[in-house]
């Protein structure tokens, strides 16, 4: 292989960071090795988006973020070069006649695991190989661990998150060091080809917008306001969740769209991370990180996450353990989840292919009822919690665990409404929707996937309300029409009282529905 002109990273949607990143820092190490420049690639592929339900929040987030990318990666001089490609089909075709024209002799990329992707991945790879030109290495980057490298006895994959977590803990300290993006080529160690493509990349923007993406003003805004891109913001997000104070809700509410912005300067006992295990299921407070997005489209990596909370717990005493015995070992088993899941989505690709891990709930019975997933989806159940949670889907592209599980719940045992209809409203809406952990919290809600919930044990959504919600303020802050609702009524307002505010009726009574459920999961197929 000729010494060629160029060594390529490409950037996915889930890898949008310079640090500590596998395939940009291997690709960096390479170049320099090589004597030769590093360029980055990212292509923008709307029809990959439609396909994926991908919301406009996270295309407008994946933008936001590459501006902020090509600046870091500009300061190493390494330009960013970001084409937009359509049909998805052809895109193989595409990268390679990309790296033809740089004259590229190796390519770098971070695996995606989802089914299309991986597809898209083994054509580039077969076309570079049938061509001898470019060396295609793909490597894996987005979790802890490789998904399935940690095994059962037998040797199988595994189906439950204890032993999986128990197997994934002792790998925490596997990463010590963040990787470096080594290369730094100056403009006059390039050749003058390269400085010919080099200037003209450079100058390359990124778009703005994405048609059919595009987002109103307002949203644009709120987005901006509660997720600033770049990975500045995320380590910023990470850093005030360890060290800031939570507040109380005697201290008043936390405005459920702030972005964790509070009172900085703590002592870790008193710090978010170190009331997590007691107060990650508060809704009405800024209990838990808020980093999803920013994990999601791997702006921080989930290693960094690790090696500040191993940080802390050097500094503080507190050990990362399995035993949930602390905030910050509950958290680390948080991003245990997200490993797990990605594990199982790459283990078991059924899983994104519309079909349950169980089969045996593949023929549940679901109603079609059109008036009522369209009340679901706007907030509009006349169920409080269920209305608020979807109302903050709605409006800022996020929502808390509690919620997610509480509305995917009504949704499929109370509405008895397929979870799929649920699962994709989730990816069109939500600014951190990701295949495999939105998959798993799906199915787990549905009763159908790995370790789920029992399909008999179905959340009342009063009773979660109260726990979840005790002050009501986030109910009142997303209901308006309940904002001078207060006590037990905020939860189960009283049907007078709810008419007499314009608050609808619930469409269905949840020990009927509950009932129909487990009637209906028992004998998949009755009515
Ligand atoms: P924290 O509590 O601070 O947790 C830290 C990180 O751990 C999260 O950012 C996330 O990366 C990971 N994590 C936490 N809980 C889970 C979990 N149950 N499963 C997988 N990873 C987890 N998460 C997504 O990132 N994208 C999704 O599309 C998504 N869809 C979901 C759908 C349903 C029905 C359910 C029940 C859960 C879903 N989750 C999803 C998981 C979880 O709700 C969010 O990750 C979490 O609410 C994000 O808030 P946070 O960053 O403050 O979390």
């Amino acid at each position: 292989m000729s010494k060629g002109d160029a060594v390529v990273y490409w950037m996915r949607m889930q890898d949008m960071r310079v640090q500590d990143n596998r395939a940009l820092s291997q690709a960096s190490s390479e170049a320099v090795q090589l004597g030769i420049p590093l360029i980055a690639l990212f292509i923008l592929s709307p029809q990959d988006y439609i396909a994926h339900d991908r919301s406009a929040r996270r295309v407008d987030f994946t933008l936001r973020n590459l501006t902020c990318i090509k600046q870091s990666l500009g300061s190493k001089h390494i330009p960013l070069h970001v084409v937009t490609h359509s049909p998805r089909k052809t895109l193989p075709e595409r990268v390679l006649s990309i790296l033809k024209s740089w004259n590229a002799v190796r390519l770098f990329a971070n695996i995606e695991h989802e089914v299309d992707e991986l597809r898209r991945d083994i054509r580039v790879f077969e076309l570079a190989k049938t061509e001898g030109m470019v060396q295609c290495n793909f490597v894996h980057d987005k979790c802890i661990i490789v998904p399935g490298t940690v095994r059962t006895k037998e040797g199988k994959g595994y189906t439950v998150y204890s032993p999986f977590l128990r197997a994934w803990l002792p790998h925490l300290t596997d990463h010590p060091d963040p990787l470096a993006c080594a290369a730094d080529v100056q403009p006059n160690q390039v050749s003058v080809h390269d400085h010919h493509v080099f200037g003209r990349l450079f100058n390359t923007s990124v778009p703005d917008r994405i048609e059919g993406f595009e987002l109103i003003d307002e949203d644009a805004d709120t987005m901006r306001e509660c997720f600033p891109a770049g990975e500045d913001a995320a380590h910023d997000v990470l850093r005030r969740f360890l060290h800031t104070k939570a507040r109380s809700s005697q201290a008043g509410a936390v405005s459920p769209l702030s972005s964790g912005v509070i009172e900085a300067k703590d002592s870790s006992r008193d710090s978010r991370i170190g009331k997590y295990k007691d107060m990650r299921d508060r809704v009405d407070l800024d209990s838990t990180s808020r980093l999803s997005p920013y994990l999601a489209a791997g702006v921080i990596s989930s290693r960094a996450c690790v090696r500040a909370t191993m940080e802390l717990s050097k500094n503080k005493a507190q050990k990362i353990d399995a035993s949930r015995e602390t905030g910050i070992g509950r958290w680390v088993q948080e991003l245990a989840w997200r490993d797990f899941y990605t594990h199982v989505l790459a283990l078991f690709p059924r899983v994104s292919m519309g079909r349950p891990f169980q089969e045996k709930f593949a023929n549940v019975s679901w109603e079609t009822n059109e008036e009522h997933l369209q009340a679901w989806k706007e907030g509009r159940t006349g169920v409080p919690i269920v209305d608020a949670g979807m109302r903050q889907a709605n409006k800022m592209g996020w929502m808390h665990n509690r919620v997610r599980m509480i509305t995917a719940m009504y949704l499929v045992k109370d509405l008895m409404i397929d979870w799929r209809l649920g699962e994709k409203y989730y990816m069109e809406t939500l600014i951190d929707g990701d295949l495999a952990s939105n998959n798993g919290g799906w199915q787990w809600s549905a009763s159908t996937g790995v370790d789920p919930v029992p399909y008999f044990r179905i959340f009342n959504p009063y009773t979660q309300s109260k726990k979840a919600d005790p002050t009501g303020d986030y109910i009142r802050y997303f209901v308006p029409e309940l904002s001078k609702v207060f006590g037990d009524d905020i939860h189960n307002p009283p049907a007078k009282l709810a008419q007499k505010l314009g608050y609808p009726l619930p469409f269905v009574r949840h020990d009927e529905a509950r009932q129909r459920a487990i009637r209906r999961y028992k004998n998949p197929g009755d009515e």
